[in-house]
């Protein structure tokens, strides 16, 4: 069976099509809960803290009763998060659930976010592009795990300004491993490097900005995924990264806050626009090093 669909393209990429909307389905799962899961134990923690030097008064009235523990990963089962209903199994199937509701809940008929169908058609498409672009093998199987977590690190940066570490660190492992293991096509001195120039880049842009201006320009989070890209992508390919995420970040950036009417202070992630020019850099990294070299 592996051979035929190798032998037939198109069977070939409707499996890696399939593949990429039931991985993105569980994305959107993750996207939505895990932040949910990260901020309850750092709330725990904090209580924890806050209740060994405080009385017995303050230690009540952070109890751990007030704050439920948030849904897990995998348990329960989705539900529609107006009304509560559960989903049944057949509106669950990746986007053509979404199209068989029409967008909206069968219970109580509110909308449901586009964003369902749009994560699960971007995992799709990144799962094709990348075979598409550099076949079947390690390289395009390392690019799709981290097309996945970038797409659910760009969102749950928009959501909530966050990179969760386990998630960055995960993509850093794969990018020094990958170059180990000889299936990145980057040398581990090059990945290496590049974790280390990518930290101490914006590690050093953010210090200079805070001491310019006073301000906090970005969050750790951003350090750390620029370390994993440079990991990914090798040193060399760290100014390509920086120039694109710069622009696109500039242009939408401006283009929001006009959109959204908000004043200049209002905080944008910088992530989202990182995994854009990790990905746009995979893609066209050597034509945008021609520009610049
Ligand atoms: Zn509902």
């Amino acid at each position: 069976m592996i051979d035929s669909i190798i032998q037939q393209p198109w069977l070939l990429y409707t499996a890696l099509a399939l593949f990429g909307l039931v991985i993105g389905s569980f994305l959107n799962v993750v996207i939505y809960r895990y932040p949910q899961v990260l901020l309850h134990s750092w709330r725990q923690e904090s209580r924890a803290l806050l209740a060994e030097h405080a009385g017995s008064d303050v230690e009540a009235a952070i109890s751990d009763a007030s704050d439920p523990p948030p849904p897990g990963l995998v348990w329960p089962a989705s539900h529609c998060r107006h009304c509560k209903a559960s989903i049944r199994p057949w509106h669950n199937i990746p986007l053509l659930g979404f199209l068989l509701l029409r967008g909206r809940c069968r219970d109580c008929g509110k909308p449901i976010s586009w964003r369902y169908p749009l994560i699960e058609t971007l995992a799709a498409a990144a799962t094709v592009i990348i075979v598409w672009q550099f076949g079947l093998g390690g390289f395009a199987l390392l690019w799709i795990i981290a097309s996945y977590l970038l797409l659910a690190m760009t969102m749950i940066d928009l959501d909530h300004q966050l990179l969760p570490d386990p998630m960055t660190y995960l993509l850093l492992w794969l990018g020094l491993l990958g170059s180990v293991a000889g299936i990145s096509g980057v040398t581990p001195e090059d990945a290496i490097v590049g974790a280390a120039v990518g930290y101490l880049l914006l590690w050093g842009f953010y210090h200079l900005f805070r001491l310019l201006t006073g301000k906090h320009g970005m969050g750790y989070g951003d350090f750390k995924l620029l370390a994993a890209l440079g990991a990914l992508l090798g040193w060399s390919m760290l100014p390509a990264v920086i120039l694109v995420a710069s622009i696109s970040g500039a242009v939408l950036g401006i283009a929001w806050l006009m959109i959204k009417g908000q004043g200049r202070q209002t905080r944008i992630p910088f992530g989202p626009f990182l995994a854009l020019a990790g990905w746009v850099a995979l893609l066209f990294g050597p034509q945008l090093q021609a520009i610049y070299f």
